[in-house]
């Protein structure tokens, strides 16, 4: 496997981008520098291609964007169809009422919504609808909830963040005096005890009255029913929906109960309006009602998270549900199966993702994987990139 381009690549991108990277958890110090490619060109099905040419079966989906495959064709079709009318336009657009009421149609509990083009813009205007709400200051954290002040300033050393923003790792017990809990109601841990801790947050908010907001931004369109509050039948204030309802375009909802969303705050943003992206998540959404169904997507990764844990045992293992996971084993290991699965066109990393189109390998990947599990087990292989560092993400919900 040949990686000059990469490498040349790599180069020109440390030379004009700063720190390397436009997103934390795609920087090649990520993975093992030296074994990865750093850079990708094309992606199609459940196959990505990097600058010199080497094809991979792409086990990270663009950090959970991609829950269906790259390129799936009813997508592109809508995006195409509405760039023939235009993407942006001077006043709202029908598109996005369609979209709201489809939204609503399909999550009843969000009465009202908002679209936004991030989920660290959607986690912060979660965050100030509470805090508007509530006329509260205090929020009570878990997990990663993007980029802005408010988050950053939960991780020291938070450079560049100087203000006390009132925000404080949520250890278990609600106060009174919060305007909200925000928390990734499931990261890699989707058991009962889980559900019954989530049970009674929902209740201990209620109670003292404190809102209570899910980041789905992960977790909307990977569990049956299509979110966590669905799947678990405990309903949050806010929720922030993300990722995988974009079908690859930059596509976020913020939305809850009627009288929380319509407190008085101001959110605003020139390209939440951006039709391309809003056509696409109807397509998505149309797509699991009609080709896919996530019952089907849950089922099929839930086979493969056993199958693959079966092969990788005593080497890694994949912790998490069905179609999102963690790989966890020692940092040696981890970093000789990433090396190992890579030259062998896999490509795996911290954070691991399933989409619907991997149905169509699972056979060659666990075919490749034994051999490379007996090798590392066997200690026949040396490492001969660096070792992965965590991902800023990774370090928050750790934290
Ligand atoms: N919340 C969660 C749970 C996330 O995983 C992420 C991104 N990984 C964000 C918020 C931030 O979203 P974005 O990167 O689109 O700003």
């Amino acid at each position: 496997m040949k990686l000059e381009k990469t490498f040349a690549m790599n180069s020109r991108a440390l030379d004009v981008i700063a720190h390397g990277a436009l997103t934390n958890s795609k920087r090649p110090q990520s993975f093992v520098f030296g074994a990865y490619p750093t850079h990708l060109v094309r992606g199609m099905g459940c196959h990505v291609w990097d600058v010199d040419g080497n094809k991979y079966v792409d086990f990270i989906c663009s950090l959970g964007a991609i829950l269906l495959g790259y390129r799936e064709n009813k997508v592109n079709e809508a995006v195409r169809r509405q760039l023939e009318d235009g993407s942006i336009f001077s006043l709202g657009s029908s598109l996005e009422v369609r979209f709201c009421e489809r939204m609503r149609e399909l999550f009843p509990y969000l009465e009202k919504v908002r679209v936004l083009k991030s989920g660290s813009e959607a986690c912060s205007a979660a965050i100030r609808i509470a805090r508007s709400f509530t006329k509260r200051k205090v929020i009570l954290s878990e997990g990663y909830h993007g980029h802005h002040d408010l988050f950053v300033s939960m991780t020291p050393p938070a450079d560049g963040v100087f203000d006390e923003f009132k925000i404080q790792k949520f250890t278990g017990e609600v106060y009174p005096w919060a305007a909200a809990v925000i928390v990734e109601p499931i990261i890699t841990d989707y058991s009962q005890e889980r559900l019954n801790q989530l049970k009674k947050l929902r209740e201990d908010c209620t109670r003292l009255d404190v809102l209570l907001i899910f980041d789905e931004v992960i977790t909307a369109f990977r569990f049956p029913g299509l979110s966590v509050a669905k799947w678990s039948g405990i309903y949050p204030d806010i929720s922030i929906m993300g990722k995988a309802l974009g079908g690859g375009l930059p596509l976020y909802v913020v939305g809850g109960r009627r009288e929380v969303m319509e407190s008085q705050y101001f959110i605003s943003s020139t390209f939440a309006g951006d039709t391309t992206a809003m056509a696409a998540g109807l397509a998505v959404i149309d797509l699991l009602n009609s080709d896919y169904s996530i019952d089907q997507i849950w089922q099929n990764a839930g086979r493969f998270q056993i199958e693959f844990n079966a092969v990788c045992q005593y080497v890694v293992q994949m912790e998490g549900y069905p179609t999102r996971g963690i790989i966890q084993g020692s940092d040696l290991n981890k970093a000789l199966f990433f090396q190992e699965s890579v030259r062998a066109g896999l490509l795996f990393g911290p954070s691991y993702f399933w989409m619907a189109k991997h149905q169509e390998e699972t056979h060659r990947v666990l075919n490749i994987l034994r051999p490379i599990c007996t090798r590392i087990r066997n200690n026949e292989v040396k490492l001969e990139g660096e070792m992965p560092q965590k991902p800023f993400a990774q370090k928050q919900r750790e934290n």
